[in-house]
């Protein structure tokens, strides 16, 4: 057992002082507001938070952070580039590369990863010796960088949709591909849960999977996560709706997709309807908002999706940011650029949006809070740093980066401390996989 004193830390009634917890077999134990230190008690200065959850990420753009800003374009031409680096990758440096930006993320605060995975085959097409030696290269940069995973297994089986129907597979798009619903859900079968990993699906876009295998994997979901990127960009639903008469949300609420289990991730471009549908549904959205900008996507609108009922999701999605407070402002901040009004959010539900709320869309139901019984994983931001001196331990997050993360613990267990991950530099695990991929 080992038992701590945070100065501050959030609850489920919010941001308290004087907090004493115990952590037992990784779960916290016996939280105590308004308590001395103990003696043989682990001192928690600044604020603590629950553990932050990274709802959406594809490890591998991390490639493209600050090589992509020139020459203008659109999310298309990054498209291209991003295709380009996808093309490169094979087992040994997919782990690599996922280790050293899973370590970067848990540097950052993030505990826990949804990892929206598509990229399972050999460059042909072909399926590796072991059908899920891609999936498991994840696995294992999650288990050694201590953040716990969920491992969205993506069903990708068209090339795109324009107004006359779903294309071919474009070569650099047959790596993605398992060629129908059956074959994608027997590989999937073969991966399993663990302490760390929660298996899970996706279904890529309504861009790449026609209209009549949704049901079907929705069926082979069943009650586990189930995630799809949704509206990122007017020009998918401008061609579900010249093809299918629907936009991208009606024609996963026509297939039974929608629902508590489901994510939808970005929600950029949504009709009233569409807000309405996926509110009524109880539908989570994941905005990813450091990536709607970069990407030049647009601004969803998360406090009507609110409103209607749906509960918020972060994620950094493809890494140009990896950061879970500026996410977490990014919300915030995009809001009141839009409406003119500060405050759509309050800094409660922003924390539990990134905490709690990513934890149970992720399929960790009970993560994300600092309580009796949950899973034992907290994050400590430091608020003596040039950047959070003289702010409110509540409204830490509107000022705290990344660098102001000083401890992450993960099940109980401490991954970074004083600042450091336990692998070491992330930023030398990532020259070293960069390396390896011919990128540096
Ligand atoms: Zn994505």
């Amino acid at each position: 057992m080992s038992s701590y004193w945070a100065a501050h830390a959030w609850l489920a009634d919010g941001c308290r002082a004087d907090v004493g917890f115990d952590v037992e077999e990784g779960r916290f134990a016996r939280v105590q507001v308004g308590v001395e230190p103990r003696v043989g008690q682990e001192i928690l200065r600044g604020v603590t938070l629950p553990g932050l959850a990274n709802g959406h990420s594809h490890a591998f753009h991390r490639v493209l952070r600050a090589r992509t800003q020139t020459g203008g374009g659109t999310f298309w031409t990054w498209r291209e580039q991003m295709y380009a680096v996808a093309t490169r990758l094979d087992p040994d440096s997919y782990f690599s590369l996922a280790r050293a930006v899973f370590a970067e993320m848990a540097r950052a605060g993030y505990t826990v990863v949804g990892e929206f995975h598509y990229l399972h085959h050999d460059p042909q097409g072909r399926p590796y010796a072991d059908p899920n030696a891609m999936g498991k290269a994840l696995i294992q940069a999650a288990k050694e960088a201590g953040v716990r995973l969920t491992l969205l297994d993506a069903c990708y089986l068209s090339g795109g949709l324009a107004a006359t129907g779903h294309l071919p597979l474009d070569p650099v798009q047959t790596r993605f591909s398992d060629g129908d619903v059956d074959h994608w859900q027997a590989r999937v079968s073969l991966l399993n849960d663990s302490d760390q990993v929660r298996i899970g699906s996706a279904v890529h876009s309504v861009r790449a999977v026609p209209a009549d295998a949704l049901s079907k994997i929705g069926e082979a979901a069943g009650e586990r996560p189930l995630h799809v990127h949704l509206s990122e960009q007017p020009a998918e639903n401008a061609a579900t709706q010249a093809f299918y008469g629907r936009t991208p949300a009606e024609l996963l609420d026509d297939h039974g997709l929608l629902g508590r289990r489901t994510t939808v991730v970005h929600a950029t471009h949504l009709t009233d309807t569409d807000i309405k549908t996926l509110g009524g549904t109880q539908t989570s959205a994941c905005f990813c908002p450091t990536t709607e900008r970069d990407l030049a996507d647009g601004i969803g609108p998360a406090r009507r999706l609110t409103d209607a009922g749906s509960t918020l999701t972060l994620g950094s999605d493809q890494q140009a940011v990896i950061d879970p407070f500026e996410e977490l402002r990014g919300v915030e901040l995009h809001e009141r650029l839009v409406t003119g009004e500060r405050g759509r959010f309050t800094p409660a539900e922003l924390i539990k949006i990134a905490s709690a709320s990513g934890y149970r869309s992720l399929g960790w139901s009970d993560g994300g809070r600092i309580a009796d019984g949950a899973p034992a994983d907290f994050v400590v931001v430091r608020s003596d740093s040039m950047r959070t001196t003289g702010a409110r331990p509540d409204q830490i997050a509107y000022a705290a980066t990344a660098a102001d993360v000083d401890q992450v613990v993960v099940a109980g267990k401490v991954i970074v401390r004083d600042g450091r991950h336990r692998l070491g530099s992330p930023a030398q695990l990532l020259s070293a996989a960069l390396d390896h991929l011919g990128e540096a």
